[in-house]
């Protein structure tokens, strides 16, 4: 995007966004009178809100001398990595970065801001760029007080609030559409150098930071025997969560293929508890969920196809109705020989799929590119490597229906 489109947009959310907030602020003010409480303001001891167009001034600031302040991008860890480093360090400060987490929304950008890789970074970028379309993970870094309890002197600083606040500055660059966005603060905490499977990437990262909030599905199975009918319900396990290999005839796998897996097409032979007979009995297969879910599509080479909703209600445990949003896959694409043990070594690429506001966008490092309703991803950005998904009313079960 250039420079003068870049404004525009920049311009037009802003003024959005002041609109928005009027309304909001006067929605609160209504509020407030009907139900006799004071302000809505927290009675804290915070520092007073500074006026939402003096930070859009500091950040308009801050972006020029992104575009023609610093010099030309260059990738790699040199001068220029180490000059930005600084520059964003000094710039989105902790105050900047949590006014802009409090009045920018993923919604308001028009396009998905693309990030910088200085070197094989990719893997993480792709993540990254999949979580950022996954509105209850941003709920998580917008809402979460990891960093503010880090800010205590008295309490020493986890290495959780240290990745909290690397993915709060990377999440506030993003959301303000900055020019170049590196994530190497954020790399640099959750993982070592030797390390670039964005699948792994994705299980520390989740791990270490919001595994509690936003824990991956456990399974549980129900199996019905043959001969007695009953049903033995086993105690509930984490699982990985994989497309099943694809069905005879057919040339994709994909989340209707996973559901048909679990509700009893697969059989198993044990010895029942209630007859003890050694008898044959279907598994259906149920999961406890939170508000994500990621899905592994790599099991044997199939073509792995991730619909862009899929209703999970039969093997949902919680017998609600269980309608899933496509936030994004991650894709990958090997340059031919894998030399190591590590299946995704550095020989290939990774590149992320997301949906933003009805559109898709690939996203590769700092290029983007809007992909055609119904059309497949490019063959040469390769095979989707895992996609993540998300509660579409994640809103409702997580009882805080006004937090985005
Ligand atoms: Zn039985």
């Amino acid at each position: 995007m250039n420079t003068i489109v870049f404004y525009a947009n920049f311009v037009l959310f802003c003024s959005r966004r002041v609109r928005l907030l009027r309304r909001r602020r006067q929605g609160e003010q209504r509020m407030s009178a009907d139900s006799g409480i004071g302000s809505t303001e927290p009675s804290g001891s915070g520092p007073p809100r500074r006026p939402i167009h003096e930070t859009h001034a500091d950040i308009r600031t801050i972006l020029q001398t992104l575009y023609g302040g610093l010099q030309a991008y260059q990738s790699g860890y040199g001068d220029y990595h180490h000059q930005l480093e600084e520059y964003v360090a000094a710039h989105f400060s902790t105050e900047l970065i949590s006014e802009i987490l409090q009045n920018f929304e993923v919604a308001m950008l028009e396009l998905p801001t693309p990030m910088s890789n200085p070197n094989m970074e990719c893997f993480c970028i792709a993540t990254l760029q999949v979580l950022f379309a996954c509105p209850p993970f941003v709920n998580f870094i917008r809402t979460n007080e990891l960093d503010t309890a880090a800010h205590d002197e008295n309490v020493p600083t986890t290495r959780q609030a240290q990745i909290d606040r690397a993915m709060k500055s990377i999440l506030a660059q993003f959301l303000v559409g900055s020019p170049i966005i590196h994530c190497t603060p954020l790399l640099q905490l959750v993982t070592n150098v030797n390390e670039q499977d964005a699948e792994e990437f994705f299980q520390t990262l989740h791990g270490l930071y919001c595994g509690e909030i936003l824990p991956l599905p456990k399974q549980t199975t129900l199996w019905t025997c043959d001969s007695c009918h009953s049903v033995t319900i086993s105690d509930p396990e984490p699982s990985i969560f994989n497309l099943p290999t694809r069905l005879p005839g057919q040339d994709r796998t994909n989340m209707m293929n996973l559901i048909f897996h679990k509700t009893g097409f697969e059989t198993e032979k044990r010895i029942c508890k209630f007859c003890k007979d050694y008898s044959d009995g279907f598994v259906h297969t149920k999961y406890i969920f939170s508000n994500i879910l990621r899905v592994y599509g790599h099991t044997d080479g199939s073509h792995a196809e991730f619909e862009e909703v899929v209703d999970l209600t039969e093997i949902d445990n919680s017998g609600e109705p269980s309608m899933w949003q496509l936030a994004g896959t991650v894709h990958y694409r090997s340059f031919g020989n894998v030399s190591s043990g590590n299946r995704r070594s550095c020989d290939g690429h990774y590149t992320a799929v997301v949906y933003h506001k009805n559109r898709r966008f690939l996203m590769d490092d700092r290029k983007r590119m809007m992909l055609p309703t119904n059309s497949d991803v490019p063959h040469f950005y390769g095979e989707p490597y895992y996609a993540v998904y998300y509660k579409m009313d994640w809103m409702e079960s997580n009882g805080r229906g006004q937090n985005q």
